[in-house]
């Protein structure tokens, strides 16, 4: 493909085990001793259990300030409710995409007592010129994701950014430009996509296996891609499914404190005081 370079994979992780909210378990996958953060990406967890005692107690709530948080379910329903008034529950192919900017509260809580629970949650950072915006919400069901099918049967969820198809995410994000795709391929089929240099790209394996230039990863499986202008990697014989996330690098300091991710100590110092005085969300409690 002249001229076409294509990203490699140059680091691989399968994450930790964690655990946050109120004692949920979950894989930490971004945002560990490994992986700090890969600009815009700050965080990555995986939650998936079929033990109701490992996600029962769910997020109650607790505040952010300073980045966007998106939680994709697989299986399983979350219920969201914040400061701003927006509350909602998704279900397996739904998405909730939160801007927290200048401070939200918010719980999510399993809107289930038994049975599996699976899903993810990504948190995107926002440039400093839009950490102290205003909050703001987008949610969609399974069915209002388009689907893209390819010729040889794999389904593409189309969740945020423009395929090579041309096919558009709903979510609107115009300060990192994302791309978030749910990818399912068949057995050996090839899959590509074009990303902007400025964007930095990972591939997180849901299911199956895939090659990518001599690189093979399976299931539960972080892939980083290095430089390029496209993605480009093939199904092994059981086919692959498989989130392709990228965003546009930011290149600002980053400074994290608990549920915080500003540019500085000193901005994070400020959202304690800010949380301890009540000024963090305008809505207040939720
Ligand atoms: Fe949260």
């Amino acid at each position: 493909m002249g001229g076409m370079t294509q990203r490699k994979i140059i680091q691989i992780t399968s994450g930790i085990p964690a655990s946050d909210g109120a004692g949920v378990k979950l894989t930490r996958i971004i945002a560990t001793a490994d992986i700090d953060h890969i600009d815009p990406l700050l965080l990555l967890d995986r939650f998936e259990s079929d033990n109701p005692d490992d996600y029962i107690a769910g997020f109650p709530p607790h505040p952010h300030r300073g980045f966007e948080t998106v939680t994709y379910m697989l299986a399983g329903r979350m219920r969201h409710k914040d400061s701003v008034g927006n509350e909602g529950v998704i279900g397996p192919g739904g998405v909730q995409w939160m801007r927290a900017a200048k401070g939200i509260i918010h719980s999510e809580m399993p809107e289930q007592q038994d049975g599996l629970l699976r899903g993810f949650q990504l948190w995107i950072n926002l440039p400093a010129s839009h950490k102290m915006s205003s909050p703001s919400y987008q949610e969609f069901s399974r069915e209002q994701i388009p689907l893209e099918v390819t010729e040889s049967g794999g389904e593409v969820r189309v969740i945020t950014g423009t395929t090579d198809r041309g096919t558009v995410g709903p979510v609107i994000n115009s300060l990192t430009e994302p791309l978030y795709l749910d990818v399912s391929l068949t057995a050996g089929e090839v899959f590509s996509q074009t990303l902007p240099k400025s964007h930095n790209a990972v591939i997180y394996m849901i299911d199956g296996e895939v090659g990518i230039d001599g690189t093979d990863l399976c299931k539960d499986q972080l892939g980083i891609f290095g430089d390029g202008a496209r993605v480009s990697l093939s199904a092994a014989s059981d086919g692959a499914r498989f989130l392709l996330i990228a965003g546009k690098r930011l290149e600002e300091p980053v400074a994290r404190g608990g549920p915080f991710v500003m540019n500085t100590k000193a901005e994070i110092l400020e959202a304690f005081r800010d949380m301890r005085a009540g000024r963090l969300a305008e809505g207040g409690l939720i």
